[in-house]
């Protein structure tokens, strides 16, 4: 058996970033950078007014003032307008400054009576104004290579003029659930039976971890079965097998590994749940092998698979570990076994309580958990107790 760390690190000096590819700015969120960025514009582009309103002359408008109705600037076209002291140009939010302005009184502060504005508010130098570069210069580093792109970065790209971004690769994957006791959801029940879950799962964690799911298929427990399943999903860049990775007689998947030629590099691993997990590769795959217990699939896919995945995908070093929370403890909890233990639980208002069974079968709690805590062997920890959560969503 083999420590976590030791195991991560074994995994991530195996798994390679995928050749990177050029999107459309609208494709890319959830893909990590594979350029750097920095700004070629400066933004705002132009002096420009924050409101429907007048460009004037500050120094010109106290109050009651009187100032003559002198041009029009709408948004969207340079008319080259310019404004003197005792003059006002009606301009419209986003249009450019006219020269000689250095504020901009609010509609609803004057009276408009005919060609003229009575000031009804003090003016500011300034006022209602938003300066070319004063959000962010031309040079600036907008974007880092390995960066997770996010919606809100965006419209600072797109008000660049970006189109599109070179971005890492995509993950191409295949599930894999083994399992003679399992049948598929639709399907009329058996004694004995239940129902496959696993692959609902890990359909859901690989595609919000940006990959594509491109086979599911699911195996009884027959050697002839699973090596075909196998040989198959080789051809993408990530396998996912579930069950058959433990010490039973009905436990096929390494020797369909080996049938097919993968390496078998890691297996079994000390944390839990999901000790039976399995690493290896087929030339460009790599091949995880979970626990077929949910929970052990679970836990074990967010602590090896997704950092390999992000890995693949461009991820830089800081992105593959998962966030950190500081929280409070909402019971006492305990590690009585002999490796670290990941409870499943809910982090709400920075109190993380465990949900339902810490049982690696027990579906409850997972569904509602957020959140995980690690407990290490002996360990006990008490209510009200600062702990360190982490976190998916
Ligand atoms: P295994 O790792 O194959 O020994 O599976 C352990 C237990 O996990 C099985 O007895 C099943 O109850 C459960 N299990 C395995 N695979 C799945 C699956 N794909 N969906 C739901 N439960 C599963
Ligand atoms: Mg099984």
């Amino acid at each position: 058996m083999i420590e976590q760390t030791e195991a991560l690190a074994k995994i991530l000096a195996f798994v390679h970033p995928l050749p990177a590819r050029e999107i459309s700015l609208a494709a890319a969120t959830g893909c990590f950078a594979a350029e750097d960025r920095q700004a070629e514009l400066s933004l705002p582009l132009f002096d420009n007014s924050a409101m429907d309103g007048y460009a004037v002359v500050a120094s010109s408008c106290a109050l009651g003032t009187r100032l003559r109705l002198c041009g029009e600037q709408p948004a969207g076209i340079a008319r080259k307008l310019k404004v003197a002291p005792g003059e006002a140009i009606r301009i419209f939010t986003g249009a450019p400054l006219p020269a000689g302005a250095d504020a901009v009184i609010m509609q609803e502060d004057v009276t408009v009576e005919g060609n003229e504005i009575i000031v009804n508010a003090e003016v500011e130098n300034g006022e209602f104004l938003r300066r070319q570069g004063g959000d962010i210069t031309a040079g600036q580093k907008i974007l880092s290579v390995g960066e997770r792109i996010t919606p809100q970065m965006l419209p600072l790209l797109g008000a660049q003029g970006i189109a599109t971004l070179r971005v890492g690769g995509k993950v191409r994957a295949a599930i894999i659930s083994t399992g003679d006791e399992l049948i598929l959801p639709g399907m009329p029940l058996q004694a004995g039976q239940l129902y496959e879950s696993n692959s609902t799962l890990l359909h859901g964690l690989l595609e919000k971890c940006g990959a594509e799911v491109v086979m599911v298929t699911h195996c009884p427990d027959r050697a002839a079965e699973i090596e075909a399943a196998v040989r198959a999903g080789s051809a993408c860049d990530v396998m996912i097998i579930t069950g058959g990775v433990s010490v039973g007689a009905r436990d096929l998947v390494k020797p369909a590994l080996a049938a097919i030629g993968a390496s078998l590099d890691l297996w079994r691993v000390a944390v839990k749940p999901g000790k039976p997990f399995l690493f290896g590769r087929a030339d460009g795959c790599a091949i995880f092998g979970l626990p077929g217990n949910p929970v052990s699939a679970f836990v074990t896919f967010l602590l090896f698979v997704r950092p390999a995945l992000l890995r693949m995908m461009g991820a830089n070093e800081s992105e593959l570990n998962l966030p950190t929370t500081k929280a409070e403890l909402a019971v006492e909890m305990r590690n009585d076994s002999e490796r670290p233990h990941y409870n499943r639980g809910l982090l709400r208002n920075g109190i993380f309580t465990p949900m339902g069974r810490q049982e690696s079968h027990a579906l409850f709690g997972l569904s509602r958990s957020n959140a995980l805590l690690l407990v290490q062997p002996s360990e006990q920890l008490l209510a009200g107790n600062g702990v360190s959560v982490l976190t998916w969503d």
